[in-house]
């Protein structure tokens, strides 16, 4: 029997590599970069905030006697506040009106619009950042003025019990409310009522369902 001793002599060559191929594969191009979300306008805040500063140089510009920011003092602001009312679009009852303390009135009366207290809180808060970044100094900042504190306080208050809207919710723990709609809608347009979140119930934290029925 004759081995047949040629099968070891002649291998297969190797497969021809790619190995040597001179075109190296195109490299994926880079992923593109993703959509750019810096949207066109600023933002509502900053947009916002720039309306509100204007409309207060504007203010400014047009009191009697002529007033510069330097100037500038808490009761100032607390004039410029009371300004705005006229602008209001919040029925704030008085004292001698039925609807006093009613948050839903059946009827329409005629007591007059104010700006909420929401409004003017959030308003407060933005001119306050504005002043400081147009180059005004922290500790004269007439809208962090202690003056102007207590005013808030007190329209709080007042239109707590003239709308029967408690800003202040029981002091008791509760959860957190997840959904209380921010009452800037523009200057103060917002719709009467927007500011105040009516979310009573009670049955955020009541610790019902314990005692189950028996
Ligand atoms: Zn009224």
């Amino acid at each position: 029997m004759s081995t047949s001793a040629a099968s070891t002599s002649s291998q297969p060559p190797p497969p021809p590599s790619a190995a040597e191929d001179p075109d190296p594969p195109p490299q994926p191009p880079p992923p593109p970069p993703p959509p750019s979300t810096s949207s066109p306008s600023p933002s509502r805040y900053e947009s916002q905030k720039r309306r509100d500063w204007n409309t207060f140089l504007q203010y400014l510009k047009n009191h009697k006697p002529p007033l510069t920011l330097a100037r500038c003092s808490g009761a100032h602001v607390i004039e410029f506040l009371k300004y705005l009312d006229q602008f209001g679009k919040t029925k704030v009852h008085n004292q001698g009106c039925n609807y006093f303390g009613h948050p839903n009135p059946p009827a329409p009366c005629a007591c007059p619009l104010k700006q909420a207290w929401g409004s003017l809180d959030a308003l407060i808060g933005r001119l306050r950042a504005a002043y400081e970044e147009n180059g005004g100094r922290p500790e004269s900042n007439p809208f962090g003025a202690r003056a102007v504190r207590i005013y808030l306080r007190e329209v709080r208050e007042g239109q707590a019990k003239a709308r029967g809207i408690p800003y202040e919710k029981k002091k008791r723990k509760r959860p957190p409310v997840p959904a209380a709609p921010p009452p800037a809608e523009g200057g103060g347009d917002g719709a009467s009522g927007s500011g105040a979140a009516v979310a009573g119930e009670g049955s955020g934290s009541g610790g019902g369902g314990g005692a189950g029925p028996s």
